[in-house]
């Protein structure tokens, strides 16, 4: 079906992506960023919980923020005014979706979120974790610092964000791999995905981390960080 792909050369190569989407950009991770997942994926495997705590705190982060500017610029609620954080398990396929209905990614931000490390409380962490001398400390490390996004590489081979910002008339998906030195963005043109505004992101579980996609473990998990989250946290039971 040509309609549905792209010809690259004299290859033809299918996308699972319809008609006339641009292909997927793909980007290098600034060097900082690659050394971080290293370093994060290395030292902090005995806690891979964490990963969990810091996308429910992304996504409360990024509905602060819309709730923020919504006060002056009451149009950013348009779609839907619900600020909620919503994960979705599925069991089977080991798959974790977190969806917050929040400020949401522009492409550039895309960039300049996922990419490079401008926050400084990763840097924070990176530093202190390169300082600490004493492996036995990381614990207190994880409860001092936010480790960020990355962090999901601990428990996924593959993360998927689709992103869509009051800001920009386009919903964007960033898609990295554990362990690669690039990304690629591309636009949505899933209409099953598309959203009105906010993030999805998915997470496709490492064979040996699929145990993170049964319900029970999740919403035990979100038990304990909600306490810290003024946002309302849904999860779904699977049916049957
Ligand atoms: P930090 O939260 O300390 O800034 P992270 O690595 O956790 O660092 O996240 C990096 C950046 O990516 C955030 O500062 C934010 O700009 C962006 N980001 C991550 N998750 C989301 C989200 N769910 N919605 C909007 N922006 C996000
Ligand atoms: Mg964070």
């Amino acid at each position: 079906n040509l309609k549905n792909g792209m010809y690259f050369g004299n290859r033809y190569e299918s996308t699972a992506a319809a008609s006339d989407a641009p292909p997927a950009e793909t980007y290098e991770y600034q060097a900082e960023v690659s050394r971080l997942m290293d370093l994060i994926v290395n030292s902090l495997y005995s806690n891979k919980e964490v990963f969990l705590r810091e996308l429910i705190s992304n996504a409360s982060d990024a509905l602060d923020k819309l709730r923020f500017l919504s006060v002056t610029q009451p149009e950013l609620l348009k779609g839907g005014g619900d600020l909620d954080i919503r994960i979705q398990t599925d069991k089977d396929n080991g798959i974790i979706n977190i969806i917050d209905s929040g400020i949401g990614m522009t492409r550039q931000e895309l960039i300049d979120c996922l990419g490079t490390i401008a926050q400084s409380g990763t840097s924070k962490f990176l530093k202190a974790l390169k300082d600490s001398k004493d492996a036995g400390s990381d614990t207190n490390l994880i409860g001092q610092f936010g480790v960020g996004f990355y962090s999901a590489f601990l428990v996924a081979d593959r993360i998927v964000v689709s992103t869509k910002s009051p800001k920009s008339d386009k919903q964007y998906v960033w898609q990295g791999e554990v362990n690669a030195s690039s990304y690629t963005i591309q636009e949505e043109t899933d209409p099953e995905k598309l959203i009105p505004r906010g993030t999805r992101i998915t997470l496709y579980l490492k064979r040996d981390d699929k145990g993170f996609a049964h319900p029970e473990r999740i919403e035990k998990l979100v038990k304990n960080y909600s306490q810290f989250v003024s946002f309302p946290i849904y999860t779904w039971k699977e049916k049957g």
